[in-house]
Order: structure tokens, then sequence, then C-alpha cells
């Protein structure tokens, strides 16, 4: 089989992806899984994967939500070959750093007429608007419509033009829609995009406070940093003929593009938003968030008790599926198995439950001895300190009925400490008037039995109660209030063996002591 040129150098060309979020606040889920899925592509195709900050919108600029970027990223196990912290060749990373290559860009484009100097005020783009709302114009906004009616370089004498500039007029730089053009730019997910040039805008490219707007500097960018695949969110699909045109007015070629579905809140009733914080029922960040301003504090992934690589194989499948009945998947071997070719077109609905079902899928796989070291603090918190032979044992027992390793405490804190009072409802049904002679019987049995472990328990308290003819749900059910306080907990002899035998007939006699009467 032979390639052709084209084929061959497709083939050798490095793949560049790179993540651009804009650090106005914590990064959402969504954005999350932006990141993970140009990351998947980067390492897939043995490419590099790019972090740059996009914060030329200074006015919305939220501090600390860049290193919240970062350690969100870093949580889930990515890391970036090139960006703000890792430099790389095409350094600064940051676009406010990079303040200076843009306006040149912006120039470019305006001395081969196709971009122009804009000196309309606010009261004159607002009459424009009502104007052409009135008309019932099919476009509303500065365009092909109205820009021959406005003031700027195109309508303006070429001396006033830069009178204005020397006075220190302010002005923005505008891109100027070619008109009557149907637009077509291909999508890796949703194919070809077609749109016509009379429903766009002359979009602003160049600011009066001297920055570029977020198209300008995107599309700068994605060419400078050498960028192939432009992998992001639906929501940038609008800007999609825009970029194009702006890639082919400069003359540069194209980058491949795929938009990415969205995330549906649970109910597939709109989009899960940043607004959702904890409304829902379930984090919407990665990590735990306070606003800077606010104070208001929004929970996190992590600080829920998510193991990271549980939070990627959820946000992987929200979108995506390998094809196969597979649902579990290391990062390594999503990075095998992902494409964008199997990426969905349609919204996906985040659902807690799927989320919380991975946590537990992952907790089950978990090294004892890992529980064991997550487990210890949770205790610590509870006031309970015990040596690691008896908490290695207890997670063994408990791990396969939580979903996190915080929920273990519900499930064994009877391991750690005597009960402090009775659940009432098993009293009532269990306690009967001959129970605390039969509780003391048993004290007297199993303070002399050797060993004291599961097996020869059950053995010991079948035989006793046999020869006695007790009803067996009569005896370990008194026995298990006594020892737990209530009707729950895993197998009661292997509860008696962890706690060992003092502290069994500690509890029994206590019970009796407290429920007698009862
Ligand atoms: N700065 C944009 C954002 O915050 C990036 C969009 C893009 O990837 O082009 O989502």
């Amino acid at each position: 089989m032979s390639l052709n040129f084209n084929e061959f150098m497709e083939g050798t060309r490095e793949i560049r992806v790179r993540f651009a979020p804009s650090p106005t606040g914590p990064l959402h889920i969504g954005g999350v899984r932006t990141a993970l899925y140009n990351y998947l592509f980067a390492r897939k195709h043995q490419g590099r994967f790019i972090l740059r900050i996009e914060d030329t919108d200074q006015g919305r600029f939220v501090p600390g939500a860049e290193d919240y970027i970062i350690e969100s990223l870093h949580w889930i196990g990515l890391h970036f070959d090139e960006g703000i912290r890792e430099g790389g060749p095409y350094a600064p990373y940051r676009q406010s750093d990079r303040q200076a290559i843009y306006r040149d860009y912006a120039e470019q484009l305006v001395a081969s007429g196709k971009a122009y100097l804009a000196f309309d005020t606010p009261e004159e783009l607002e009459q424009m608007r009502r104007r052409l709302e009135s008309e019932k114009a099919i476009n509303t906004s500065y365009g092909y419509l109205s820009r021959m009616s406005m003031t700027n370089s195109l309508t303006l004498p070429a001396t006033e033009v830069r009178q204005r500039v020397n006075d220190g007029q302010p002005y923005v730089i505008r891109f100027m829609i070619p008109s009557g053009q149907e637009v077509r730019v291909y999508d890796l997910i949703r194919d070809w995009v077609i749109v016509h040039s009379s429903t766009l805008d002359d979009k602003v490219l160049f600011k009066s406070d001297g920055m570029p707007t977020y198209h300008l500097a995107n599309v700068v960018d994605d060419h400078l940093m050498k960028v192939t695949h432009v992998i992001r969110g639906e929501e940038w699909l609008p800007s999609l003929p825009l970029h194009a045109l702006l890639y082919r007015a400069f003359g540069w070629k194209e980058p491949e593009f795929a938009h990415l579905p969205l995330l549906l809140k649970p109910d597939g009733k709109g989009k899960l938003s940043k607004r959702d914080g904890d409304r829902l029922g379930f984090p919407v960040f990665p990590l735990q968030w306070k606003d800077p301003f606010t104070g208001e504090v929004s929970s996190g992934y992590r600080e829920s008790g998510y193991f990271p690589e549980a939070f990627v194989n959820m946000l992987a499948f929200l979108g995506w599926n390998p094809g196969t009945e597979q649902e579990l998947f290391s990062m390594d071997e999503l990075i095998e198995a992902f494409s964008i070719e199997r990426v969905g077109k349609s919204g996906s609905r985040f659902d807690p439950e799927k989320a919380k079902w991975y946590n537990r899928q992952y907790l089950q796989q978990r090294p004892v001895e890992e529980l064991v070291n997550q487990f210890r603090p949770v205790l610590a918190e509870k006031g309970v300190r015990a040596d690691d032979s008896r908490i290695r044992k207890v997670v063994e027992m408990v791990r396969e009925r939580v979903d996190f390793v915080k929920d273990m405490w519900d499930q064994s804190w009877f391991f750690f400490k005597a009960p402090e009072s009775y659940d009432q409802e098993v009293v009532r049904k269990r306690w009967k008037q001959e129970t605390p002679a039969i509780m003391t019987e048993a004290a007297t049995l199993l303070k002399d039995l050797e060993p004291f472990t599961s097996s020869a328990l059950e053995a010991r308290l079948k035989d006793w109660i046999e020869q006695k003819g007790y009803g067996t749900g009569q005896v370990m059910n008194a026995l298990r209030l006594c020892l737990v306080g209530a009707g729950i907990g895993p197998h009661l002899t292997e509860i008696m063996e962890t706690i060992g035998k003092a502290e069994t007939v500690r509890r029994i006699i206590t019970g009796v002591e407290a429920l007698s009467g009862s």
C-alpha cells in the first residue's frame, strides 16, 4: 500500500492540542471533561498537551481561579507538556503576558482591508440597534446592514481617522465579515457546519483598552502555537464560522475542530452550569471552591471523597463510549481506547448515581492498605485511635457496603467504641423479659471461650442455643443489640472476634444493666 505525500505528512505531523480556560472562576466538570478529552487525544497520538490561560477579559478575572484550574487537573492526573508553569517553545502561555503580540495582527487585517477602526460611542451603538429593530432587519448587530452608516474608518475620510487616532480618541478594531458567502467549516464531531455570512456580525477583535478580544487572541495563539486540533465545548460552536473566516483572512491553515456535546442536568432539561453549585445535590466542581468575593463555598468531588480515577472514568463516559460493554477504564486504557469519532453530538445527561457507582467500583478494587490510610484520618476526626490491624480487618469487612471511604464509619463505628444508646425500636422488638438472664449466661459462657475466633464463637453459641432450646434469632438479635446498640452491622461473631473477648463481655454486661426493666 502506498501513501500519497499529504497522507505521509499527516502521519508525521505532530499533534498539538490545548486546553484554554479563562480564569473567571472555578473549573466546572464540563471544563474538566474538555481538558480530559484533549489530554487523551494528545497522549493517544503521542502529541503535545498545552495549557493556555485566556485572560484578556480583565473585568472577569477572579483571583485564585488559575491555581484552582491547575490543581484540579493535577488532581485527576493530567500534566501539561507546555504551559504557564512548564514553559515551552511558544511561551509565554498566558494571554495577558502576550499582550504585545496581538495589536500587529489586528492592524495587519486593517491594512489588508479585512478589518476597520470603529469610533462609535455606546449611545450610537444603542441607536443603531434600535433603528435596525424598528426596521425589522434580519440582523440587528453591527455588520453588513449597518457598518456604512456608522462612525468608522470605512465611512470617515482617512485624514479624519488619523486625526482621531492621534487625538487619542477611543476606538475598537472590527472584523469585516465578507458578504454573501456561505461559510463552511468541517467539525470532526458534527460534520459540516454551514452558516451564511449575512447572519454574522462584525465582531470586535481589538478593544479600546488595548486588549484583544477572545476571538482574535484565540485564533492568533492557536496559529502561533501550531495547534493542530481545537477540541472544546459546544458553547463555542457559534464562534466557529468567525474563527474560520479569521484564519482565511490571515491566509493561515485552519486547525481541525471538534465541538464536544453539552453536559446536561440529570433531568435532561438544560445545561449543567456553574451556577448550579450544590443546588442539585451533587458538586459541579472538581475541588471545593471558596468564592473570593462572596465567601460562598461550593463542594468538590475531591472533598466529597471521590477517587480521582473514578471521577476521570465517569467523566470520560459523559459524551464518549468505547462501543463495548466495558465500563471501567484506567487512564492508560482510556488513552488506548479514545477516539473523537466515538464522541457523540447530543448532550450527555449527568447522572449523580452513576458517579457514585463508579466510586464504589474503584473502592472495591483499591489495595486495602490505601483504604486503611484513608480511613485513619476519618477515625481520628471521630476521636478514635486504633491500631492498623484492627482498621484493616474492619475495612475488609465493610468496604463492600459503601460508596465512599468516609461512609465506612457509619458501617463500622461499633468496632471502635461501645454503643452509647440503644435503638428503641429494636429494644421493643427484641428485648423480652427473659433476655437479661440469657445475656448474662452468654457473658459467662464467652468469658471462658478460647480461642476467641469467629468460627469458634459461632460453634459454641450454636451448641449452647441448641442445648438450652433458645430461639437463635432471639439470642443473636439481643446480643447484637448489646454489642452495636441497633440491628445493624456485619456478621455478629466477626464483630466479637474483632473487638475481642473483654470488650464483648463488657458490652453484654453493660447492655443488661442498661436495658433491664425495658
Ligand atoms: N477561553 C475559552 C474558554 O474559557 C476557550 C475556548 C476555546 O477553547 O477556544 O472556554
